[in-house]
């Protein structure tokens, strides 16, 4: 009789071991779960206000969702490594949801995104709530990188930002790169202005007069850039006016202010997503005769060098005075009208090969190469000799080496064929998942160790 109450204790005692081993396992298991961010590591600015977890109930598919919450301001990421072959055009979407994603200051560029670290390159931002998971993608061109870290973030380059967002979904495509040397150029005329400065509000037009002079000058560009680099590339430039004025300028200590692409941002995405362009143009006034003071713009005609979401983006500013010759062709005062517009998208050009490690002259450097600007023409020789090397250096020709002409930023259309690539994919079945969890170990283990 004690013998076999003895085993049914036993018996007992062992489900119950087995009832809690289950339920601390299952704790286990969720703890895992809400923190398991796989390969992503994770960053943040500021310690203490922000937490990642995977979130089972906000979710998109049946995959647990990513989230970010910054209880205050905050730039915050979980971001992986990725191997890219150069030259290659990327697409990276996901869905995302946000809740009262607020930034610390007024910048678009701030808020819920895809971005490549130690860059420029990102989606759009979302801010605020949003009902529905919406889809964002980050478009770039791999250029000279073998490789780059992509970041889901809540913040951004340009300021921190507060809320709660989930990430889900994530797709990597590789697509391929448009080599033709036929360029596309969105040129937006903004008929006008409504910003206020300094606490003065200013309101200007263009002139019927402006936009014929703008007209003729872009047509005289699209020619210049077939002629004057001997067939090397063609451009196709499409005119844009815009009725709805400009609201908000950047400002920039060195050269004041200017239309930033999120600046116009708004009364473009539209026309820019649903074609593929090259280049933009972006052509603006910014004082007349009266109000030559108000804006302060420190000497500049035309501003490149920037982009709008990878894309080239440069400024034309119309001359304060209605007398000014720079955009009119006149054989005693100008026979080079088109000199700003080829000018900033030359930096353009001027960026890229920078950017894809070429040696390459300084577009201002004219000078040091025995340049100068010249009456009726400007510069047009240097740019002749800039865009064809043909610039005497000491022993050499330099200048744009012309694979520039057919590298052209990543867009839409070359996803048409696009390849599927595995880098962000969740586990899909117990094997994934356990592969996953072992790799996750080993990394932490290294981390614990002090080697990762
Ligand atoms: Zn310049």
């Amino acid at each position: 009789m004690k013998n076999r109450n003895g085993k049914i204790i036993v018996k007992i005692l062992n489900i119950i071991i087995l009832i809690i081993t289950f339920i601390v396992l299952f704790y286990v298991i969720k703890v895992y779960n809400k923190n398991n961010f796989n390969d992503f590591v994770r960053n943040i600015e500021k310690a203490g206000i922000t937490e990642f977890v995977r979130d089972n109930e906000i979710k998109y598919t049946d995959t647990s969702s990513y989230k970010i919450y910054s209880k205050d301001y905050n730039d915050a990421m979980f971001s992986k490594t990725i191997k890219v072959d150069k030259n290659t055009p990327y697409r990276l979407t996901c869905k995302v949801k946000t809740k009262n994603v607020v930034s610390e200051i007024d910048k678009k560029g701030i808020g819920a995104q895809i971005s490549i670290v130690g860059s420029t390159e990102r989606s759009v931002a979302i801010q605020g709530t949003t009902d529905e998971w919406k889809e964002i993608a980050l478009i770039f061109n791999s250029k000279n990188r073998e490789e780059v870290e992509i970041g889901f973030r809540l913040g951004g380059n340009d300021g921190n930002a507060r809320g709660e967002v989930w990430f889900t979904d994530f797709r990597l495509e590789s697509g391929i790169a448009d080599n033709s040397t036929e360029w596309k150029f969105a040129c937006f005329i903004f008929e006008s202005i409504d910003v206020n400065v300094e606490n003065k509000n200013v309101n200007l037009s263009i002139t019927n007069s402006d936009k014929r002079d703008i007209n003729q000058t872009i047509i005289r560009f699209q020619d210049a850039c077939k002629e004057l680099t001997n067939n090397k590339m063609t451009a196709k430039c499409d005119i844009y006016e815009i009725p709805e004025p400009i609201t908000s300028l950047s400002y920039d200590e060195q050269f004041g202010y200017y239309v930033g692409p999120e600046d116009v941002e708004s009364q473009i995405k539209d026309i820019i997503n649903s074609n593929d362009y090259d280049h933009i143009f972006v052509v603006v006034r910014l004082g007349d005769e009266k109000h030559n003071s108000d804006i302060e713009v420190n000497d500049w005609i035309g501003l490149g060098y920037m982009d709008y979401y990878g894309i080239g983006f440069s400024n034309i500013r119309l001359p304060n005075s209605s007398t000014s010759y720079t955009y009119k062709y006149d054989v005693r005062i100008n026979t080079f009208p088109e000199e700003v517009f080829l000018h900033e998208f030359l930096h353009s050009l001027e960026r890229t090969l920078n950017e894809y490690n070429y040696n390459i002259p300084a577009l201002h450097d004219y000078e040091k190469y025995g340049y100068k600007t010249e009456n009726l023409e400007g510069l047009k020789k240097w740019y002749v000799d800039y865009m064809n090397c043909n610039i005497q250096a000491l022993n050499q020709k330099v200048g744009l080496d012309s694979i520039v002409y057919t590298l052209k930023p990543a867009k839409s259309s070359n996803f048409k064929y696009s390849y599927i690539i595995k880098e962000f994919k969740e586990p899909e079945n117990i094997i994934e998942y356990i592969r996953q969890l072992c790799k996750n170990i080993t990394r932490n283990i290294k981390i614990i160790k002090g080697e990762g």
